[in-house]
């Protein structure tokens, strides 16, 4: 079985966040770079599906230079094969326009059984990657799986919904995106790391792949952030002293629940 895991390199989601440029991207000075959290789950369970039967892992990952170093890191979690499409400047945070350079890249990469994604690109959350690499590349999609099993050209996928499961099977080749629950991701074992130094990491152009990224990013754009807006600062909390009063503390918390925050 040959397996597919787009991975996106996104600002840590403990970051300190700035807004910068033009008031639509953030500061990226001091900022550090993760593998999206949701990518952690479709990478391991690649990784799992692979040890118990076999195949290839291949990532994929389209943005600038950093993101070598989150290929690196999924190789040594276990991946075999990494490739990096270089760029994601002039097409930044526009889904479709990062769904066609994924898609001619997994085509050029494949043909692969099982491609997984992420439910979610943290920083950016549109959840809509997936979907369009899906649609582009002609392959059934569910989204938001938390257990999965694949048999012999198909799959069974449960995805947890409000007060319950769905469950679906799809045919193979299918694209699935991963959600928290579906399994505890691995760290990197040392063996794993010093194995991934030796892994080459293959580097494609979306020029490479027949896609001409100013076009992407300016003719053929589809959406663009405009402006990024911090939340208000939060005003102080207030502290009640409960040591010596507890039940004046308690009375006091009531009043103030019920009259000012007005949550009772
Ligand atoms: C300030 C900032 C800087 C960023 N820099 C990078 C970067 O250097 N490299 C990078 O890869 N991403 C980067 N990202 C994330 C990237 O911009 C988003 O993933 C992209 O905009 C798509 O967001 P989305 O919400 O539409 O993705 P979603 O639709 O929410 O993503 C769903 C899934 O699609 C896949 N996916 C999405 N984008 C990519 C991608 N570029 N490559 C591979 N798989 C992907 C992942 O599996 C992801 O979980 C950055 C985001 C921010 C906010």
């Amino acid at each position: 079985m040959k397996y597919c895991v787009l991975v996106a390199y996104v600002p840590d989601t403990a970051s300190i966040i700035k807004i910068g440029g033009a008031g639509n991207r953030i500061d990226e000075g001091g900022i550090k770079w993760i593998i999206s959290p949701y990518d952690e789950f479709a990478l391991e369970e690649a990784i799992r599906l692979k040890e118990a039967r076999g195949g290839e892992v291949t990532v994929i990952t389209y943005g600038p230079d950093r993101g070598s170093t989150g290929l690196r890191e999924c190789l040594a979690r276990g991946a075999d094969r990494a490739v990096h499409v270089m760029g994601g400047e002039a097409t930044f945070g526009d889904a479709f326009a990062i769904a066609r350079v994924l898609a001619a890249a997994v085509q050029k990469a494949g043909p692969f059984d099982l491609i997984l994604c992420g439910i979610k690109g943290v920083g950016s959350d549109q959840s809509l990657v997936g979907a369009m690499v899906a649609e582009l590349l002609d392959v059934p999609h569910v989204s938001g799986v938390v257990k999965l099993e694949v048999g012999e050209g198909s799959l069974t996928a449960q995805r947890d919904v409000e007060g319950g499961t769905e469950v679906f099977t799809a045919p193979l080749p299918c694209l699935v995106a991963a959600h928290k629950g579906l399994n505890e991701p691995r760290y990197p074992s040392l063996k794993g790391i010093m194995a991934a130094k030796k892994i080459p990491i293959e580097t494609w152009k979306p020029a490479d792949l027949g896609l001409d990224e100013a076009a992407l990013g300016g003719a053929e754009a589809t959406s663009r952030w405009l402006k990024l807006e911090l939340p208000a600062a939060k005003a102080g909390g207030t502290i009640l002293n409960g040591e010596e009063d507890p039940a004046g503390a308690a009375r006091e918390l009531a009043r103030l629940l019920r009259h000012e925050a007005k949550a009772i």
